[in-house]
């Protein structure tokens, strides 16, 4: 499971250390058919059903790196939406129990803000490959 502090403030690849990143690669391998590089509790290939090797060939270290930049900036953009969607269902709710009042909008405004934030965020670093 996730811990807030990795959702708030997801791996920061580049400021890992030689030993942090082998680690990583350890709980990685790469699918020895299309070459994808799969969690290490999967036991197949999400992509070509191919099951894990006997012998796990580990990713490189820029496979790693490259891997680690793609996982963590789509924690963000998930919970965003998360927000968004929360955002959405109070307002409609709201609206079928007895028409949009102060208080719904305030409550809306609680989510939609740091849903706003968080895919503008999660955007930002796709673009920038942080
Ligand atoms: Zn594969």
């Amino acid at each position: 499971m996730l811990s807030l502090k990795e959702i708030v403030n997801p791996t920061n690849v580049k400021k890992m250390t030689e030993a942090e990143i082998e680690i990583e690669m350890k709980k990685l391998w790469k699918c020895t058919r299309c070459h994808k590089i799969i969690e290490i509790e999967e036991d197949m290939c999400w992509d070509c059903d191919t099951k894990k090797p006997e012998k796990i060939e580990y990713p490189s270290r820029e496979e790693t790196i490259k891997y680690l930049k793609k996982t963590g900036s789509s924690v963000p953009f998930w919970l965003g939406v998360s927000f968004l969607v929360i955002a959405g269902y109070v307002l409609f709710k709201g609206h079928l129990r007895r028409g949009i009042e102060t208080f719904d909008l305030i409550f809306t405004g609680l989510f939609l803000v740091p849903a706003v934030i968080l895919i503008i965020y999660s955007a930002f670093r796709k673009i920038r490959g942080m």
